[in-house]
């Protein structure tokens, strides 16, 4: 089979999960499915948005770059990697939407770099559900602070959270937490986005009302 068959079998059967998980579940609203890009070339991506994928997920700002101006274009593209500040200008008029806001100081810097191109960004702040020493993410109890202070900045528009919970079988108990969290701020305006589930949890996070999965190697193979 060709690496191209084998995407498009991948694609048929997420999307079939994901039907079943959205019917399982009772769900009215929808979910989105992210291809995430990292360490695949832009061609086997362009094969991915022809099948109907509308949206790449990108974690690296250089290989995001590299690979970018080889990209057919036709689909939104999501920053969903840690960001370092001094990185968002590189990105700023590249994405459409920026899943990794973790700290005051970056929000201030894509603030700030929005500003300047004159536009709105659109953001997530991206939660450490499992309370993971050395990981990207705001603490839960943190949470509500940094949604306030983005929501006060101009150039960001606050969409939701994000979270990268725990991998292993305890993770079914993050992704209601997530949930919890996501309901309650419910009260922010535009917030309708709760980034969560991988590859190996994605039909999970739909049960808990995810409503972008970020797949990558059940799409597209293991990464080597
Ligand atoms: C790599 C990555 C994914 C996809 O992981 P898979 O297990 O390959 O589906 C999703 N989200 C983030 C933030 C990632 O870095």
């Amino acid at each position: 089979m060709s690496e191209y068959s084998f995407i498009a079998e991948n694609y048929k059967i997420i999307t079939d999960k994901l039907g079943e998980a959205m019917l399982k579940s009772g769900r009215s609203d929808a979910v989105r499915l992210m291809a995430v890009t990292k360490t695949r070339s832009a061609d086997l991506v362009n094969f991915a948005v022809s099948l109907g994928i509308g949206l790449l997920g990108e974690n690296r700002v250089q290989e995001f770059l590299q690979k970018y101006e080889n990209y057919s274009k036709k689909c939104e593209i999501n920053f969903i990697g840690g960001l370092q500040n001094n990185k968002v200008k590189y990105i700023i008029n590249k994405v459409d939407m920026i899943h990794s806001v973790d700290s005051v100081k970056l929000a201030g810097e894509i603030n700030r770099q929005a500003e300047k191109h004159g536009r709105v960004m659109d953001v997530l702040v991206e939660v450490n559900i499992g309370r993971e020493p050395g990981k990207n993410g705001i603490s839960p109890e943190e949470a509500d602070e940094l949604c306030d202070v983005v929501s006060g900045l101009s150039c960001l528009r606050l969409r939701g959270l994000m979270a990268i919970p725990p991998a292993g079988s305890g993770v079914e108990r993050y992704f209601a937490d997530m949930q919890r969290m996501f309901t309650d701020r419910k009260k922010h305006e535009h917030f309708d986005t709760l980034s969560m589930g991988m590859s190996n949890d994605y039909a999970l996070a739909v049960k808990y009302g995810s409503t972008i999965v970020r797949i990558g190697s059940a799409l597209f193979g293991e990464r080597k």
